[in-house]
């Protein structure tokens, strides 16, 4: 895609803090961190959402997600690593090329606020409704 600023790294044309590329993958620290070591994971082929991208892509990027843990295992004093991903303007994803965030968390440093949330009970009629629903589009 050639307005797609993910693409452009994939193709060299704009500079990033690359750490891992392989056939399918490219990996890069965000310019925005949310904590030290906050990493992006994107496929090469360009797809928008988890509802585009290729099965063979999405398992090669989720490996390479393993791959990177452990290295930030090995560097940092590791409590823990948020992995989250976005699909859709709607919860915000800016840009439209799939990524997996990886977020670390060292310890000294606070909750990532993405991996802190109220929990409120549900209504449990609405969610078996809802499980009933969503299973039988599965079937
Ligand atoms: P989102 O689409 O909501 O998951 O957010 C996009 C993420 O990409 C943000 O965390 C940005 O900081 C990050 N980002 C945008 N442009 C670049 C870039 N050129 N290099 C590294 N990270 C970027
Ligand atoms: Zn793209």
């Amino acid at each position: 895609m050639d307005d797609c600023i993910f693409c452009k790294i994939v193709k060299g044309e704009i500079p990033c803090f690359k750490i891992y590329e392989d056939e399918k993958v490219i990996a890069f620290l965000d310019i925005n961190p949310v904590t030290r070591g906050h990493t992006l994971v994107i496929p090469k082929n360009h797809a928008a959402t988890l509802w585009e991208i290729q099965d063979e892509d999405l398992m090669a990027v989720q490996v390479v997600a393993k791959t990177i843990v452990n290295a930030m295992k090995s560097i940092f004093d590791l409590l823990g690593v948020a992995c989250m991903q976005f699909n859709g303007r709607g919860v915000n994803q800016l840009v439209m090329h799939y990524h997996l965030h990886l977020v670390p968390r060292s310890k000294g440093e606070p909750v990532p606020p993405m991996s802190s949330w109220d929990q409120k009970p549900g209504d449990p009629k609405a969610i078996a409704g809802l499980a009933e629903k969503l299973a039988s589009r599965l079937d």
